[in-house]
């Protein structure tokens, strides 16, 4: 009845074989199949669960806006306090506009370079996803590179043909582009840390590289933090680096485990949008009253809290495990780790771009990954997705989970 059995294909589990596993419910570090089996997880609805699965908080926060209704039509307050919230954390943002998906927030996010600067092209990173928007399906990861597929049917060479392509860590490559077509990139887009083909960190100086070239060219710099927005930080990837981007793209965290994209930046860029200007962006239930209620208790939360540091120590203690037991097996394994993400590459050197990626060992992956499952702990089930901590990760789950990881490596 449904395509391949989901309604993303990713968790279908082709790239690392069988079936996926029904969950019936899920609570703090742990899903529980519909066959009664606990695991303890990493993939935390693939980004958003930063406070774990079912938050005592966030749920609360949902009853009680279910209660007023679940969609209005018209402004409400919930969106206002939601446009404060980001205001104050990410210093990129004067102007916000919620949209319903990451897919939602990127698509426009390209639309409005274009329409502000006038220009019709656009670079990406190989390997950086950004949803499946058409002309950002070149090259990318996620789902997309799992099955195989990274141009997908059904985009035509005319969309495609105004997105270059550029290989993620290249500043060099990038000044090429931009020396060959000073007059003709509206934007550059990336996953400021690729996270959609394993995780991918930027090099010292990669960042704000790209930054001066944008500013040199007049090209809008967009950041896709769909991904790290409110995990790496409260200012996301602004947080750990002083680069600001020109528009930022979020999504997951913000939604707080309900449906959400949202799009801010420069006011002068933003003013473009309609109804003040000539770009045409909009959503029936854009501003979802239950999505700002979850996502207001999901960020209020990570406000109040603070809970970047001890999530950066997980990561490590998680990291360390897997590179200490690989050292002993003897197995080339890199582990990048950023805070709350790391991943796995099968792979003798530091991977820096979506070739050295792709060229890591999937199978030893599919061992892991196959190992965990059998012994409680999931994992992403593709060697080219990022696992995340939650602060509902409490120490023993992480104990288990490491001696779990400890033996699946051992065992290979
Ligand atoms: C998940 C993701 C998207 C797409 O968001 P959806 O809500 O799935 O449409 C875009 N960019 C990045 C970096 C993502 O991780």
């Amino acid at each position: 009845m449904i395509p391949g059995g989901v309604n993303s294909p990713v968790r279908a589990f082709r790239s690392v074989g069988g079936t996926p596993f029904f969950t019936r419910s899920a609570q703090g570090a742990r899903l529980t199949t519909v066959d009664g089996q606990e695991l303890i997880d990493f993939v935390l609805t693939w980004g958003p669960a930063i406070h774990g699965h079912n938050d005592t908080e966030i749920r609360d926060a949902v009853r009680e806006a279910l209660d007023r209704g679940t969609s209005f039509g018209t402004p409400n307050p919930s969106e206002v306090a939601m446009a404060e919230l980001i205001l104050a954390c990410v210093p990129a943002v004067q102007k916000v506009r919620m949209t319903n998906s990451g897919t939602e927030a990127t698509m426009s996010a390209i639309r409005l370079a274009r329409g502000f600067t006038g220009r019709p092209k656009i670079i990406k990173f190989s390997g950086c996803y950004h949803g499946h928007v058409d002309s950002l399906l070149v090259k990318a990861g996620s789902g997309a590179l799992t099955q195989g597929n990274p141009d997908s049917a059904g985009v035509t060479p005319g969309t495609a043909a105004d997105t270059i392509v550029v290989e993620y860590n290249n500043l060099p490559a990038l000044q090429a582009v931009f020396a060959a077509e000073p007059q003709t990139i509206a934007a550059v887009i990336l996953e400021p840390y690729p996270a959609n083909v394993g995780l991918i960190l930027p090099a010292p100086g990669f960042l704000q590289g790209l930054r001066d070239l944008c500013t040199k060219y007049g090209t809008v710099l967009i950041f896709d933090e769909v991904m790290t927005g409110f995990r790496l930080s409260l200012a996301g990837t602004q947080g750990l680096h002083n680069v600001v981007p020109d528009l930022v793209c979020m999504g997951k965290i913000i939604g707080g485990g309900l449906p959400v994209g949202a799009l801010g930046g420069r006011a002068e860029i933003m003013n473009q949008l309609a109804p003040l200007g000539p770009v045409y962006q909009a959503g029936t239930l854009s501003g979802n009253p239950l999505a700002m209620a979850a996502g207001l208790a999901a960020v209020r939360k990570l406000q109040r809290t603070n809970p970047y540091p001890r999530l950066e120590q997980l990561g490590v203690q998680v990291r360390d495990t897997l590179l200490g037991a690989a050292k002993a097996k003897g197995i080339p394994l890199q582990v990048p780790q950023v805070g709350s993400m790391f991943s796995l590459f099968f792979n003798e050197r530091p991977v820096q771009n979506y070739d050295q990626a792709i060229a890591s060992n999937g199978d030893l992956y599919r061992k892991v990954f196959r190992y965990a499952l059998d012994h409680g702990v999931y994992l992403a089930p593709s060697p080219y997705e990022t696992a995340f901590l939650s602060t509902a990760h409490e120490g023993r789950d992480i104990e288990q989970a490491c001696t779990v990881f400890a033996a699946a490596v051992k065992a290979l």
